[in-house]
């Protein structure tokens, strides 16, 4: 514990990103509080495939790695995708991407968001450096010269040097430290369910571009595909209200029959999408981090992967601070946070626009274009990369 008994740093919201954080400052060996206000369901192999699935990222799949619970969750149940295939509807050709040839064995992986919270609770729950404060509700935060304190509702207080603000899309903390966000509504919904087809998935992650929204089909290690399909909002209620079969052959005939007939259908259910940028991540001793600071269209599976990002650069900056001596919570540390990752969140939640602006130019396909971006987000090397050339007026 740093002085005067205090914690090291508090994190608010232990959903995948609070949790992921929690366990790896605890493991520089950080004294850490983790407070949720809903104790999470467990994981349970016997339970079909959560309706919540994310596509995670070759380096997310370093981090869980480094951080001990990876081999449980492919142990568990993930569905690696090896290729990508990705179409317009409304031209010709299609781009492939295959990880042998990028010298990889996987893509990526789909895992159910549950799954990858559950591992990392039980990581937590044996790690003596973790306080787990569950059911825990902020009443209030107070951003003093030396600590960052936090009062629950049931009249504890806790202080540390630093406090993470990861509860959420919503965040109540955000709102709290008065900090705005960018926002723009999409005014369209995915619609998710859990389909089987009447041909393989062959371990491919597809993506057909349709004049609505982008229809995503993400192949379940179960060999069922995880789809999200992202529609107008009156149009994504009549999509939810369809009968089953109706539903099957309107979704088959979206996804151009690519894999046959949809043969078994889920129950279906809809988010939202919106994007939301928070002006700045720092306030006092305070940070955002994961959707609290960013939320992001599903179109190119990042919204979890940015958030372990955050992850990683919030423990390396506290951790470089530390062995410099430094107060972990001092503006500067926590601005260099900031600065590194807030450029990247807004580069890629706004990746697509840029990418199909830059390559906004008449005469070249847009299944072309659109891949391109999608490919680009979803690497954000590249689309720094490009982006960069577009700034610098090289494209
Ligand atoms: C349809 C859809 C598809 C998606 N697909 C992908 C994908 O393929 N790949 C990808 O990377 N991402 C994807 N995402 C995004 C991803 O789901 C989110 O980015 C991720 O779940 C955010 O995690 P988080 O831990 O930041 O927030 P959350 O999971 O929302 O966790 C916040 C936690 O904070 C707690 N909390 C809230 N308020 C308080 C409080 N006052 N006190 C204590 N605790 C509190 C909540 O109970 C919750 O547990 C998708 C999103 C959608 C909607």
């Amino acid at each position: 514990m740093s002085r005067r008994g205090d914690l090291d740093v508090l994190v608010v919201g232990g959903g995948a990103i609070g949790a992921a954080l929690a366990l790896a400052l605890a493991r520089d060996e950080f004294d850490v509080a983790l407070i949720e206000k809903n104790a999470p369901k467990p994981w349970r192999a016997e339970d079909d495939v959560d309706l919540r699935v994310v596509a995670l990222a070759p380096d997310t799949r370093e981090l869980l790695d480094e951080l001990g619970v990876w081999n449980g969750i492919v142990a568990a149940r993930v569905g690696p995708y090896r290729h990508m295939r990705v179409w317009d509807a409304g031209a010709p050709g299609e781009l492939a991407f295959d990880a042998a040839e990028q010298g990889e064995a996987a893509l990526g992986w789909i895992v159910e968001n549950k799954l990858v919270q559950d591992a990392l609770w039980q990581a937590i729950a044996a790690h003596p450096r973790v306080r787990l404060v569950c059911p825990g509700d902020v009443a209030e935060v107070v951003n003093a010269s030396d600590a960052a304190i936090v009062a629950l509702a049931d009249g504890t207080r806790l202080r540390a040097g630093v406090l993470v603000a990861a509860d959420g899309a919503e965040s109540p903390l955000r709102k709290q430290l008065g900090i705005d966000c960018v926002e723009r509504d999409y005014a369209q919904r995915a619609v998710v369910a859990h389909v089987a087809t009447e041909r393989p998935h062959e371990d491919t992650a597809w993506q057909r571009f349709l004049p609505g929204g982008p229809l995503a089909f993400l192949p379940l290690g179960d060999g069922r595909c995880s789809i999200v399909w992202s529609l107008p909002n009156d149009e994504a209620a009549r999509i939810l209200a369809l009968d089953d079969e109706a539903f099957r052959r309107q979704l088959g005939a979206a996804f151009d029959f690519r894999l046959g007939a949809i043969t078994a259908a889920t129950q279906r259910a809809a988010f939202p999408l919106r994007l939301r940028l928070a002006k700045k991540y720092v306030a006092g001793r305070c940070v955002l981090a994961g959707d609290a600071a960013h939320v992001v269209h599903p179109l190119a599976g990042q919204g979890m992967n940015l958030g372990f990002r955050d992850v990683a650069c919030l423990r390396r900056v506290v951790r470089d601070a530390r062995e410099r001596g430094r107060d972990i919570g001092a503006a500067h540390v926590l601005r260099r946070y900031e600065r590194e990752r807030r450029s990247e969140n807004a580069l890629a939640a706004r990746g697509l626009d840029t990418i199909q602006r830059v390559f906004d130019i008449p005469g070249v396909p847009a299944a072309f274009l659109r891949s391109i971006g999608v490919m680009a987000v979803q690497r954000s090397r590249l689309l720094k990369d490009l982006a960069g050339a577009a700034a610098a007026g090289r494209v």
